[in-house]
């Protein structure tokens, strides 16, 4: 698997040090030419104004939007900013999640904590995963595609829509692989030959 990593600015080098451990190639992302034959994508933490930004100046925003229509994209923390459809006070970046969030909204960065968290889907899914949130934001509005895999304190911070997938936490700052696991399948999914209907064996049949 070639797993692109946005490397604009922020937590890129230790999703990096993630993947090689996993055996998958870790590719930074600094231009729209450096999505090509991805499998897919991590948009890191760090600061997402900062990110969108230098992301607008190459045409990599609009380069990524195309990217996640077709392959896997994981959003951690501000990168979960960058995928959603809405975001408080602010115009959406990549619109690629249905989801509302609102930056900062569980405090300063004095305020970060670590939580407990039972993400479905997971292996060993009754051993917690440490969710360390740092200046995260608050998921306030799922659309009705978007699968919620876990929550603290009743909000959503791990969610999934087909194959684009966000956490509000950071899990490339522990040593569980876990969610890097769980997106590599979802990349090995995404570019496995798309099933047609004579693969099936069924006709096609006109319908409407
Ligand atoms: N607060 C940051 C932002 O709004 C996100 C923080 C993070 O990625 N840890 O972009």
């Amino acid at each position: 698997m070639r797993v692109g990593i946005l490397a604009l600015q922020g937590a890129f080098a230790e999703h990096a040090a993630m993947l090689a451990g996993l055996d998958a190639e870790a590719v930074p992302v600094r231009l729209p030419a450096h999505l090509e034959g991805l499998d897919g994508l991590i948009l890191p933490g760090g600061e997402s104004t900062s990110m969108r930004r230098l992301a607008g100046l190459t045409g990599l925003d609009s380069a990524m939007r195309a990217f996640g229509a077709e392959r896997p994209v994981w959003g951690v923390c501000a990168g979960l900013i960058l995928l959603a459809a809405c975001i408080r006070d602010e115009d959406p970046c990549l619109g690629l999640l249905d989801i509302t969030v609102e930056r900062n909204a569980y405090g300063h960065q004095q305020e970060s904590f670590v939580a407990d968290l039972y993400v479905s889907g997971l292996e060993k899914p009754g051993m917690p995963l440490q969710g360390v949130f740092i200046r995260a934001p608050r998921v306030t509005r799922c659309g009705g595609g978007v699968q919620v895999l876990a929550q603290v304190q009743g909000q959503p911070v791990a969610l999934r829509q087909g194959h684009i997938l966000g956490s509000a936490f950071h899990p490339e700052l522990t040593t569980d692989n876990r969610m890097h696991r769980y997106f590599l399948n979802m990349c090995v999914a995404g570019s496995a030959p798309k099933e047609t209907s004579r693969d099936r064996g069924h006709d096609e049949v006109a319908s409407g």
